[in-house]
């Protein structure tokens, strides 16, 4: 168990804060989400949730239901990591709402082993695996509209 030194409080603090500034970049209506990928104190890769390069940015079809293309944002800044030189491994990932199960398999199985996240999704199914496969997990109250 590691102990969260107030140093590391406040970095983690400041880094989500910058993940709910890229969930307001996001063109999605229906829901708005930030991540930051943070690896040796530094930023190498940022995400929203949305369409991919080249597609329209709408994410919501005629029914108002989100299009089945729409990345979902720690997927996309994973993504981004893997067209560049950069590696995911012993990453920290931070991001607004808590890893849905498709995005927490990428999540582990690409190497990052902290997430700090603010709000929790209402299906934890991916908070349990991420648990499970040993990613460390912190929760941390902000409140964006600060
Ligand atoms: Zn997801």
């Amino acid at each position: 168990m590691s102990i969260l030194t107030d140093k590391q409080l406040k970095y983690d603090t400041a880094y989500l804060r910058i993940a709910f500034e890229w969930a307001k970049l996001s063109h999605c209506e229906r829901k708005k989400v930030g991540a930051i990928i943070v690896k040796d104190r530094m930023i190498i890769s940022d995400g929203y949730n949305g369409t991919p390069t080249g597609f329209d940015n709408c994410c919501e079809d005629e029914n108002n239901e989100t299009k089945w293309m729409v990345l979902h944002a720690e997927a996309n800044a994973i993504l981004k990591v893997a067209a560049s030189t950069q590696s995911t491994k012993g990453a920290t990932l931070y991001i607004t709402l808590s890893p849905c199960k498709d995005c927490s398999k990428l999540i582990h199985q690409s190497g990052i082993t902290r997430v700090v996240y603010a709000k929790e999704y209402k299906d934890t199914t991916g908070l349990e695996f991420l648990a499970k496969a040993g990613v460390e997990l912190l929760k941390l109250d902000i409140d964006e509209t600060e």
